[in-house]
């Protein structure tokens, strides 16, 4: 027997240049061959005669060879073999292009099952380039459920299917990761039988059951990773706070919590006091405040006696927070420290020692603070700005520093319900569906080529009043066959022929780190007039004074890109405009596109986005924070997440640490999964 991790060249007909092929496929071993699914099946089961073919639907049929095939030769490079073929219900002649093959198989006299569909006009019935295999062979292309394979170059459907097939006979497949009890109640079938089902289906029906069944275990892994950890952290001892009172610091603010906010607050306090670390997610929309509940849970824990930690994603972004929380805590005692990686070795000492005596309260930096060499005296809580640029695997890394501080994650990014099951199933959730008052919502346009001297008009009148401008182009550079919007060379288009007289800055994410601080600094303080950008500024950064967004080849994006590009305007107290230009005519995507202009729900907004991509793509290039599923699809199998989920939950309270080989086997392929998705979570 083979074994699962064996190279697929041990395979006959897999030399080197077939390997590299299934490598373009990410395959390199048997295991993997066996766990690449097919994305679909042609139902060739069922025999029919010649005369119950229908025009343009392929089906098996059985016929006999009614003379001896001939070959034409048309031109240079077209080769025609003709041949007639009957049942006893009707002829029927047959045509194949090129197919030496064909003409040298099909013999008089001998019977064939032959795969095709049925060409009509009015001369009569046809037929071209059939499949047929000899009566007595094995079924490999026909009498059977074809799977369809995802391909690469020089990789045929056949050569999968007889690779797939051979390594099926001679390893094992995957052992059973379900336990019986789960399999029971939900009506899955083993894993030995799902694993040869989705690849041989004996039915539709049989191919379909398989495929729940790998869909059920991709949740079930997934879900009952961030049920052990969350379980293992609730078993965790964490001394309740016992100051609660947030007067000193609230009273500070320059304007009330919203309902929202001071709901957030409550969940929070709730957290602290309960005597288990906390793991709370705030979800809420760009601008909605999350910061100030970071804030008042960093205070909290300040006030107990215990160091907090506050992570952003971006350096910008971290300099952006410990300017404007410094300000707020300085004058309550409460010592602020930064830590970037772009500090000075000496600076990053001086604040790393702080820390680790004692002498800084409360820390905001970037992943510096993740580092092993970052140690704290006492810290009790680590908040994470923007988690969903972090991932799940972070999120367990972070909580490892510290003895089991409390954790508080933000998202702006209003996932759907689905994600969110997933991502965060090991959190508990504080919704803030409120923006602050007075906050007018961004009018959002739709807007052609032909509108092109209006939007600068509208940019100029936006600079004369003493505002700023965003303009966000899809790419960096230039690329021809794509013909959208480069923001290097619409940069300087605009520099140069459109606004002489204007100041165009320029950043995007190809500059080094610092010179992207840079640029976003400048422009923070107003250093330039317009920002030609790419996505790189769609997290974070508080420029109050910008009041336009226009979006290049906006079709280019994701809708909730899109919202979360749009957020960075509307956050001072001007009215603030977006504007979206398109060329692309495409109904679907210009509705799409309006929807974006309607409202500014940012659940909604990602709910279709889901609906039109898929989630690998949700956050744009692969910032999901999810491992990839291989047959999972997010927004279809929602009713099978949710069995998955409590499965895995009951599970873990029942039978979870029991020593039994399924349990060992999950318990493997959970470290595989989170292992892997660390990889690509950042
Ligand atoms: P986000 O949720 O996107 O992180 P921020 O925390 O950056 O939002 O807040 C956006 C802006 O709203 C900030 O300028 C902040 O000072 C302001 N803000 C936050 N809470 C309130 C409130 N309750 N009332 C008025 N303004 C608020
Ligand atoms: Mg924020």
């Amino acid at each position: 027997m083979a074994r699962l991790s064996d190279p697929i060249t041990i395979l006959k007909g897999v030399g080197p240049t077939k390997a590299k092929q299934f490598a373009n496929l990410n395959i390199f071993t048997l295991g993997d061959l066996i766990c690449h699914f097919p994305r679909g099946y042609e139902d060739r089961t069922g025999l029919r005669t010649i005369a119950q073919l229908e025009v343009d639907v392929p089906a098996c049929f059985k016929a006999m060879v009614m003379n001896t095939p001939r070959t034409n030769h048309i031109r240079k490079g077209l080769d025609l073999t003709k041949v007639q073929i009957a049942d006893h219900t009707a002829r029927l002649t047959v045509t194949f292009f090129n197919n030496r093959f064909a003409a040298e198989q099909l013999q008089y006299g001998k019977e064939y099952i032959f795969y095709g569909a049925l060409s009509g006009d009015f001369v009569g019935y046809s037929m071209t380039n059939p499949v047929f295999e000899a009566l007595d062979s094995q079924p490999v292309t026909t009498r059977r459920v074809l799977p369809i394979y995802p391909l690469t170059a020089g990789l045929t459907n056949a050569a999968m299917l007889k690779a797939v097939r051979q390594a099926l006979a001679i390893c094992d497949v995957p052992p059973e990761i379900l336990p019986e009890s789960v399999r029971q109640t939900y009506g899955i079938l083993p894993a030995e039988r799902a694993y040869y089902a989705i690849h041989e289906p004996s039915s539709m029906a049989e191919a379909e059951m398989a495929k729940k069944r790998l869909i059920f275990e991709e949740f079930f892994v997934f879900s009952a990773g961030l049920a052990l950890m969350r379980a293992s952290r609730a078993k965790k001892f964490a001394e309740p706070y016992t100051n609660t009172n947030l007067q000193p610091f609230l009273g500070r603010l320059p304007f009330q919590l919203t309902g929202a906010q001071r709901r957030a607050v409550e969940d929070i306090l709730a957290d602290l006091t309960a005597g288990a670390p906390m793991n709370r997610l705030v979800q809420g929309d760009v601008g909605s405040g999350k910061t100030m509940i970071a804030a008042a849970a960093a205070y909290c824990a300040v006030s107990n006696g215990k160091q907090a930690a506050l992570m952003a994603p971006t350096e910008i972004l971290a300099e952006q927070h410990y300017a404007s929380l410094n300000k707020l805590f300085a004058p309550l005692g409460i010592r602020t420290a930064l830590l970037t990686g772009s500090m000075t070795p000496k600076q990053k000492r001086e604040v790393r020692d702080a820390l680790a005596a004692g002498e800084v309260d409360f820390a905001v930096g970037t992943h510096a603070l993740l580092s092993d060499s970052t140690e704290f005296a006492d810290l009790g809580l680590v908040i994470t700005d923007e988690q969903h640029r972090f991932g799940v695997a972070q999120r367990s890394r972070l909580s490892a520093k510290g003895a089991d501080p409390h954790l508080l994650v933000m998202s702006a990014t209003p996932i759907p319900r689905t994600l969110a099951l997933l991502m965060y199933g090991d959190l508990e959730v504080s919704i803030i569906n409120e923006l602050p008052p007075g906050r007018e919502p961004v009018d959002t346009f739709l807007v052609g080529e032909s509108y092109r001297p209006r939007i600068n008009a509208f940019i100029r009148k936006q600079v004369a009043e003493g505002h700023q401008c965003f303009v966000v182009c899809p790419m960096v550079e230039e690329n021809e066959d794509l013909g959208v919007k480069s923001a290097t060379l619409w940069a300087e288009t605009l520099q140069k022929t459109v606004f002489p007289d204007l100041k165009i800055a320029l950043i995007h994410g190809q500059m080094k780190a610092a010179e992207k601080e840079e640029a976003m600094a400048s422009f923070a303080r107003r250093e330039a007039d317009v920002l030609v950008a790419t996505t790189v500024i769609e997290v974070g950064v508080d420029v109050p004074n910008a009041t336009l967004m226009v979006i290049e080849d906006a079709d280019r994006f994701g809708l909730s890109q899109l919202h979360q590009l749009r957020g960075r305007v509307g956050r001072g107290g001007s009215k603030s405009y977006c504007i979206l230009t398109s060329q692309n005519r495409n109904p679907d995507t210009m509705q799409r596109l309006k929807a974006l202009c309607k409202t500014t729900d940012g659940f909604r907004i990602a709910e279709e986005d889901l609906k039109m991509r898929g989630p690998g793509d949700f956050f744009g290039s692969r910032q999901s924070g999810l491992p990839a599923f291989r047959v999972a699809n997010l927004s279809m199998d929602l009713q099978t997440l949710k069995d998955a989920q409590a499965a895995s939950a009951r599970w873990i309270d029942t039978e979870g640490t029991a020593d039994t080989p399924e349990g060992r086997a999950l318990r493997d392929r959970i470290g595989v999964l989170f292992d892997r998705a660390e990889g690509t979570m950042n």
